[in-house]
């Protein structure tokens, strides 16, 4: 019997052709916004789907899955699948899939601009010429600080973590180490036995700590009070993975009081809302979730979004099925 799936919002073509190809039907949301989970579980309700790609912005929960029980599968466009209540997936034999991998090159990347960015001063300087407070050349003005040679610390070594440490050991000649719940040893061939074995190890060493963990319970403000003031006073704190990896109140505060230098936020607590102080700090640089904004990144993110739907259908198992 053919397949009928919704998709919540639209996705590339490389993923509809997928679809297409193996004659799976589906229907896409078409709203710029992302639907509130009121929406979802009216459009859900709707029909018996046999299957649903999700985005990172749709909760799904045990209301979602009641509104939808025809599914036993939802694959999530996104690498982190924090946006679902896993535990509930299990009990009810749900597959929820990811995209892993797809956005390692764009994120890495994103992550290294962050740091140049900090580094360079190059936000504060294009604000003071559009300013017009450029009077003539100084040589005390706007002095940044070199990536070559410092220590960057990385927690969470996975796919990003690892192309992050390759662009800065190969590029810029920075010192990477990193921790991470397993050891990276093919990262180490290339940084050597560079893995501390706790978290405030990285704190107290790194000139830049960047963060490149899932948000779990585990790590769910896993940068407090505490652990800001074992970072360095000239040390820069970049957040490209999950906004509630960092307790952005107390981020506000150390940004303020000269805890830390500076910072970078592609990702935040309250998503799309910012923390009150946030966006009136001088010395944070601050993205709309774009560190994979990439077309390669969106046409695999589709793809494999679409594979993971077709190999449950096929088979009985996603692909990337994260639920064990
Ligand atoms: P990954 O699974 O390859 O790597 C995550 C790493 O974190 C793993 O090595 C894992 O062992 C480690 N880890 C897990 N719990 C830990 C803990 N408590 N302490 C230390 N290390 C721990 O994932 P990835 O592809 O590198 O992506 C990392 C995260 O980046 C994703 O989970 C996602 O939330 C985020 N992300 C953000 C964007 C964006 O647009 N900003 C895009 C893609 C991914």
């Amino acid at each position: 019997m053919t397949k009928q799936i919704y998709i919540t919002r639209k996705i590339p073509e490389t993923g509809l052709k997928l679809l297409r190809d193996k004659g799976i039907n589906f229907e896409m949301g078409t709203s710029k916004i992302p639907p509130t989970k009121k929406e979802l579980i009216k459009v859900l309700s709707k029909k018996p789907y046999d299957g649903v790609i999700s985005f990172l912005t749709d909760t799904l929960d045990k209301e979602v899955f009641d509104a939808c029980p025809t599914s036993h599968i939802f694959a999530n466009f996104a690498v982190g699948f924090n946006n679902v209540d896993t535990e509930e997936a299990k009990k009810r034999g749900i597959q929820i899939s990811n995209t892993p991998g797809t956005s390692a090159t764009a994120v890495a990347e994103h992550t290294v601009a962050f740091m140049l960015t900090l580094t360079t001063r190059i936000d504060e300087g294009d604000r003071f010429m559009r300013k017009g407070k450029y009077k003539g050349w100084d040589p005390d003005l706007l002095i940044g600080t070199d990536l070559k040679g410092k220590t960057i610390g990385l927690i969470g070594a996975g796919q990003i973590g690892t192309e992050v440490a390759k662009i800065l050991h190969y590029g810029f000649g920075s010192n990477v180490i990193y921790s991470d719940i397993s050891p990276n040893i093919e990262l180490e061939k290339i940084i050597g036995e560079n893995k501390r074995k706790e978290t405030f190890e990285i704190l107290r060493e790194a000139d830049i700590v960047s963060l490149h963990v899932p948000l779990l319970p585990s790590t769910k403000h896993l940068i407090n009070k505490e652990t800001l003031s074992m970072m360095k006073k000239t040390s820069f704190l970049i957040n490209t993975s999950r906004g509630g990896v960092i307790d952005e109140k107390e981020l506000v505060y150390a940004l303020k009081n000269g805890v830390i230098k500076g910072a970078a936020l592609d990702v935040y607590e309250f998503e799309p809302k910012l923390t009150k102080g946030l966006n009136k700090l001088c010395n944070i640089v601050l993205t709309p979730h774009i560190a994979s904004a990439r077309q390669s990144a969106r046409d695999m993110m589709a793809e494999i979004s679409a594979k993971n739907i077709i190999s449950f259908f096929e088979t009985g198992e996603a692909i990337n099925n994260v639920i064990k």
